[in-house]
């Protein structure tokens, strides 16, 4: 997937994606890159954005009136990335994220007027107060522990019984990333860690958060989950693991890179 400038190269050919509040509109045999712009769109956003392009594509995305068109179905983006490549499923998180920044920034944050979108750039415009409002990110940062027991994998309150995952949690206001990590870590989970060593990070588009993806050893203290976003936490070896985090998140990288060390 290629990020450029909204100039779209006009020489390509166009596909368009459908969302409508927060889901993909498919056709019933599963196309979810549709080949003719939808004439229904939202007033705010007459026109299809340009998102990115993808093997020579051009992809744009529309957000749709409540009403679904027949022959589409809605489904969840983060079910429908489980199903796509790696590239399709950046893009698919892309359009994602650019659709909730445009609903949620409809009306200026300043002074409460209507907004329209830039010209040229992503950015939402308010022409009374000249506040302009850009695709909001949450820097969040997630981590695997590992230690002489295994690797520590928490269950979040809203994850399904048997999956768990790496600790994750958003960085606060004038917090460093890695103050944030050892935050995170001892409040869902009562642990202290150390050596943290940062690893990569990923898009995630539910709703607008950069994931920064740590590494870190287990120090002091015995688990204790906080109750609140955790339910379950636990060390985990490589025979004897839950149901995990899906191939392309940065959740699994950690998880396997935590299993291959812990198995030296
Ligand atoms: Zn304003």
């Amino acid at each position: 997937m290629q990020i450029k400038s909204r100039d779209a190269d006009t020489s390509a050919i166009n596909r368009f994606i459908y969302i409508q509040q927060g889901n993909i509109l498919c056709t019933t045999d599963g196309i979810w890159l549709h080949s003719q712009a939808s004439e229904v769109t939202v007033k705010w956003l007459e026109q299809p954005l340009f998102v990115a392009e993808l093997d020579a594509t051009n992809i744009y995305m529309q957000v749709i009136e409540d009403e679904i068109s027949s022959g589409l179905q809605a489904h969840h983006g983060r079910d429908m990335m489980t199903l796509l490549t790696e590239a399709e499923s950046d893009l698919l998180a892309r359009a994602l994220q650019l659709s909730h920044w445009l609903q949620d920034h409809q009306f200026c944050g300043r002074c409460g007027r209507a907004t329209t979108l830039h010209k040229v750039d992503y950015g939402m415009c308010c022409e009374a107060c000249r506040h302009t409002q850009y695709p909001r990110i949450s820097p969040c940062i997630i981590v695997v522990v590992t230690g002489p027991k295994g690797v520590l994998l928490a269950r979040n309150t809203r994850f399904p019984v048997g999956r768990f995952s790496a600790l994750a949690g958003f960085v606060e206001a004038g917090e460093s990333v890695e103050a944030a990590v050892h935050r995170e870590v001892k409040e869902e989970v009562g642990i202290d860690i150390k050596n943290l060593q940062y690893i990569g990070s990923q898009s995630w588009s539910f709703p607008h958060s950069l994931m920064m993806g740590y590494m870190a050893e287990y120090k002091a203290g015995e688990i204790a989950v906080d109750g609140v976003e955790i339910d379950e936490a636990d060390w985990f070896r490589p025979d004897c693991l839950p149901d995990l985090p899906f191939r392309f998140s940065i959740a699994r990288r950690l998880v396997e890179i935590g299993l291959a060390k812990i198995a030296k």
